[in-house]
């Protein structure tokens, strides 16, 4: 049993800091270590890897703080996102 999970709203609000390499080696591996067993927060993870490319590629800098709640509303209505229907046979 995992004694401290990373919630997802935690792992929403570090993404950008994993992303850029600014995590401290112990967050970083418990951040990792939700990835391991949320395969939701790995879909976005890297969603938003795409669109800091996206948006480093426009203006090298770091995010806005205008950018960085555009990206915590993504994560609002990723998380209303539906589970990708069943597969039918025959
Ligand atoms: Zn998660």
């Amino acid at each position: 049993m995992i004694a401290e999970d990373l919630a997802c709203q935690e792992l929403v609000e570090l993404v950008t800091d994993y992303l850029e390499g600014a995590l401290a080696p112990c967050r970083r591996a418990r951040f990792e270590q939700h990835l391991a067993a949320c395969p939701f927060c790995v879909t976005y993870v890297e969603q938003i890897r795409q669109i800091i490319t996206t948006a480093s590629a426009v203006a090298p800098q770091r995010l806005s703080p205008a950018a960085q709640q555009r990206l915590l509303r993504a994560f609002r209505g990723w998380h209303s996102l539906e589970p990708p229907p069943p597969h039918e046979s025959g």
